[in-house]
């Protein structure tokens, strides 16, 4: 008799598990330049494309995907004998193509001279798009770091005397020089540099799980590395350093290596919220 109801209870106790399901929500945009946000039990596994990826301590994840993401995206996820797996398709967007011909060849290429330097930079920007922190700042509400015209949107791109030149990534902020720049969502700088060949004044702000934010052509820059920044905590101001031809804030958001669109995550300009001037 003793027997029986063990075994009874057994059944019971290995049937439990099955019987809560594994519940997985997503929130945030299917389309190129998109962000998701998922959340699902903290201690399961989730895997976007075959790629693990960290969850918060209230089972939080973030994917994104870039300017040309083509065709679904397969997100797993896994705990114990559970799993949960779905296909998302991930909607096209048509960017604007502006084509110039007829411009000197000098603004086409960089000059050699600076390859090097281009180089030493670009591997810098890459390591800091690789961390993988556990910072829970992706995961709050964006706000637009400057107040100003919007005179470039992310995936525009020239083709210059009939050759096409890299997508532009960011969304260009046009506000005099000396407004000031805000943090967007809040996390650690992790790059502080006055002069980069392309970007001028540049701060790269880690918002934790990959993802990254990247303020450029800054006048001036008032945060150093290491250091935590609130969402709304001013970071610098906009200049036009680096190769720039007017005052502006080039803003980006970047998953890893995934380029996304940071108006996506701010969504319309409030006209209230005013960047005050030096
Ligand atoms: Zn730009």
């Amino acid at each position: 008799m003793y027997r029986l109801i063990a075994l009874l209870f057994l059944l019971t106790a290995s049937a439990l598990p099955a019987a809560a399901e594994l519940d997985v929500k997503l929130d945030g945009d299917a389309v190129q330049g998109g962000m998701m946000i998922g959340t699902t039990d903290p201690s399961a596994d989730v895997f976007i494309d075959g790629k693990s990826v960290r969850l918060t301590e209230a089972g939080r994840f973030v994917f994104g995907f870039g300017h040309d993401f083509d065709g679904p995206v397969t997100l797993k996820v896994v705990k114990g004998g559970q799993e949960v797996s779905r296909m998302l398709s991930v909607g096209k967007r048509d960017y604007q193509i502006q084509r110039i011909d007829g411009l000197p060849q000098k603004y086409v290429a960089p000059p050699k001279e600076v390859y090097e330097r281009i180089k030493r930079e670009n591997a810098e920007i890459a390591r800091v798009r690789a961390l993988d922190t556990k910072g829970t700042w992706f995961a709050t509400d964006f706000i637009w770091p400057a107040q100003g015209i919007i005179s470039g949107v992310f995936g525009s791109q020239r083709i210059l005397n009939g050759e096409p030149k890299r997508p532009h990534f960011g969304i260009d902020i046009a506000a005099p020089q000396g407004t000031h720049v805000v943090e967007a969502a809040g996390g650690i700088v992790a790059m502080a540099e006055p002069d980069l060949y392309y970007t001028g004044g540049t701060v790269m702000v880690d918002h934790g799980h990959g993802v990254t934010g990247v303020y450029s052509h800054l006048a001036s820059i008032d945060v150093e590395v290491g250091q935590i920044v609130k969402r709304g905590e001013k970071i610098g101001t906009v200049g036009s350093t680096g190769r720039s031809t007017g005052p502006h804030l080039d803003w980006r958001i970047n998953w890893f290596k995934e380029r996304l669109d940071p108006q996506l995550l701010a969504g319309p300009m409030p006209p209230q919220q005013q960047s005050a001037k030096n």
